[in-house]
């Protein structure tokens, strides 16, 4: 392994990490969570290793952000969103299946079949 590849894999073990302990995240929040631990770290490498995680299906898509950052999601199982109008937070959800359906009979020939995003304000912004 040449040490430009060992340095790729150290970054994408960090970036995984810090999406795996944040859940969501955009790449100007992950380059700025990982500052102090790799200053040397551009958003550049950043946007080529979420890219390639998100390619290689390790990581997915979150809904974007208020300002239409992308956002990635560590959990790569099917689910939903719950988004905060204030903070911008997101929280894992799962619509039950008998809500959607109710949705999709008001929706006749049109069909419901990716993720759904419910918007509020969260428990930290009500506190
Ligand atoms: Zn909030
Ligand atoms: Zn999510």
């Amino acid at each position: 392994m040449n040490i430009s590849s060992s340095r790729t894999t150290k970054y994408t073990i960090a970036v995984l990490t810090y999406l795996q302990r944040h859940n969501h995240s955009t790449n100007l929040q992950i380059v700025k969570g990982l500052r102090d631990e790799f200053p040397e770290l551009s958003k550049t490498t950043v946007h080529r290793v979420t890219a390639r995680l998100l390619e290689q299906g390790k990581i997915h898509s979150a809904p974007a952000t208020h300002e239409n950052a992308v956002r990635f999601d560590s959990n790569v199982l099917p689910h939903d969103h719950f988004n905060c109008r204030h903070c911008d937070r997101l929280r894992d959800i799962l619509v039950p299946r008998t809500l959607v359906e109710e949705v999709q009979s008001q929706l006749g020939k049109c069909n419901i079949d990716g993720p759904i995003t419910i918007t509020g304000i969260c428990s930290r912004c009500n506190g």
